[in-house]
C-alpha cells in the first residue's frame, strides 16, 4: 500500500529517473576537487542563482552554519528571527560551533523582522562605547516562512538597511525555489538582495540528500574551509550531486503542482467544522484541530496508510510523492473520522 505522507516535504524518495541519473554519474574524490558531477552541480547552481560560486553540502543545517561562520568571526553577532530555523532548529550551532552571538528578534506573522527593530539591534562598534558590544556583522532572513513568500519589497528594504549599517545579508532559502515558483519569478531574483543563501534540494525538489550554499568567490572559499572543519568534506559525492542536478532540471516547475495541491487540501479540510485552516501558502497548510481530536485523528489516518502531524503542530506539507488523488483521499478520510467521532 502506498503511504501518503504529509508530515513534511523531506520524505520524498528518489524516482526511477533520478536513480538512473545517480547510477550513471561520473564521480571522483571531491575533497581533491576531482568529482566532475559535484563540480557541474556547483557551476550550474551558481549560474541559475546569479552568484559567483556555489558549494555542495550534505544538509541545509551545515550549509547555513558554514555560511554564518564565513560571515562572522568569533565574538561577532548575527541578527535573526526569534523563530528562524538557524536560531531555533539547528542545535544552537552558530553559538556553539561558530562562537557567533545570535541576536534574535521577534518576527511578525509573515516572517518579517520590523526594520526599526533591526536598526535598534545593531550595536555600536569602535573606540569608546563600542568596546562593550559584540560586533554586529550579519542579518539572516528566511524565505519561505511557514510556506509564505517574504514580500520582496520588504527583503529589498531590509537588505538596504543592513548594508547601510555595514552588515551582510544571508538567506536561509531552504524552500527559496518554492518562493520563486509561487512568485512567478526566478531564483536569481529571489536571491538578488542577498550576499549568500543556503538552498535545500532534499525537500520539495526530491533529492535524497543535499544543500547548496551560494555567494561570491571569496565567501565560498571561506565556507569550503569551514565545511571541512564541520566534517562536511565528501568523497564520491557526485552520486548524490547527480540527484540534485536531476532535481534542478526536472522538479522546479512542478512545485506549482504542490502549491495547487496544498490549496485543494486547505479548501477540503476547511469544510470540516472541527478543523480551522489557519493558513496555506506554497506547499504548507497550518491547521487548528481541537486538541481532543489531534491524536485520535493521527491514529485514524495512520491506520489507513496516511501520515500527518496533528499533535505537535498541525502542519501538512505537499510534495512530489503526493498527488491530487492522494489529497482527495486524505480529505475524505479526515471527513470519515469526524463523521464517526461526532456520534
Ligand atoms: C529544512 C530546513 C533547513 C535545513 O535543514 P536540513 O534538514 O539540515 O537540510 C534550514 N532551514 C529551514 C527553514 C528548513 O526548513
Amino acid at each position: 500500500m502506498k503511504i501518503i505522507d504529509l508530515r513534511s516535504d523531506t520524505v520524498t524518495r528518489p524516482t526511477p529517473g533520478m536513480i538512473a541519473a545517480m547510477s550513471a554519474a561520473p564521480v571522483g574524490d571531491d575533497v581533491w576537487g576531482d568529482d566532475p558531477t559535484v563540480n557541474r552541480l556547483q557551476a550550474m547552481t551558481a549560474e541559475i542563482t546569479g552568484k559567483e560560486a556555489a558549494l555542495f553540502f550534505p544538509s541545509g543545517t551545515q550549509s547555513n552554519l558554514a555560511g554564518l561562520m564565513s560571515h562572522c568571526e568569533r565574538g561577532d553577532e548575527y541578527i535573526v528571527g526569534q523563530m528562524a530555523h538557524t536560531f531555533r532548529w539547528e542545535g544552537g550551532g552558530a553559538a556553539v560551533l561558530g562562537s557567533i552571538q545570535p541576536q534574535p528578534l521577534e518576527q511578525e506573522a509573515d516572517g518579517t523582522i520590523p526594520l526599526a527593530k533591526i536598526a535598534a539591534a545593531v550595536k555600536p562598534f569602535g573606540p569608546g562605547l563600542g568596546t562593550h558590544f559584540a560586533r554586529t556583522k550579519l542579518l539572516a532572513l528566511e524565505n519561505t516562512w511557514g510556506g509564505r513568500v517574504l514580500p520582496q519589497s520588504y527583503v529589498l528594504e531590509a537588505a538596504a538597511l543592513a548594508r547601510s549599517k555595514g552588515l551582510n545579508v544571508h538567506l536561509d532559502g531552504a524552500r527559496a525555489f518554492n518562493a520563486a515558483v509561487a512568485s512567478e519569478t526566478t531564483i536569481a531574483e529571489i536571491l538578488a538582495p542577498f550576499d549568500s543563501a543556503s538552498l535545500c534540494i532534499s525537500k520539495g525538489l526530491g533529492a535524497p540528500v543535499g544543500a547548496l550554499l551560494v555567494g561570491d568567490r571569496a565567501f565560498i572559499e571561506r565556507a569550503h574551509r569551514y565545511r571541512k572543519m564541520l566534517g562536511g568534506g565528501m568523497r564520491q559525492s557526485g552520486y548524490v550531486a547527480a540527484a540534485c542536478i536531476y532535481a534542478l532540471e526536472n522538479n522546479v516547475e512542478r512545485l506549482h503542482d504542490d502549491h495547487a495541491n496544498a490549496a485543494t487540501l486547505a479548501a477540503g479540510l476547511g469544510e470540516i467544522a472541527e478543523i480551522t485552516v489557519l493558513a496555506q501558502a506554497t506547499n504548507v497548510v497550518f491547521l487548528n484541530i481541537l486538541e481532543a481530536h489531534a491524536k485520535p485523528l493521527e491514529d485514524f489516518v495512520k491506520a489507513r496508510g496516511m501520515l500527518m502531524q496533528g499533535v505537535y503542530a498541525a502542519r501538512l506539507v505537499t510534495h512530489l510523492d503526493v498527488s491530487r488523488e492522494d489529497v482527495n483521499h486524505f480529505v475524505a478520510a479526515v471527513k470519515d473520522y469526524f463523521a464517526g467521532a461526532a456520534k
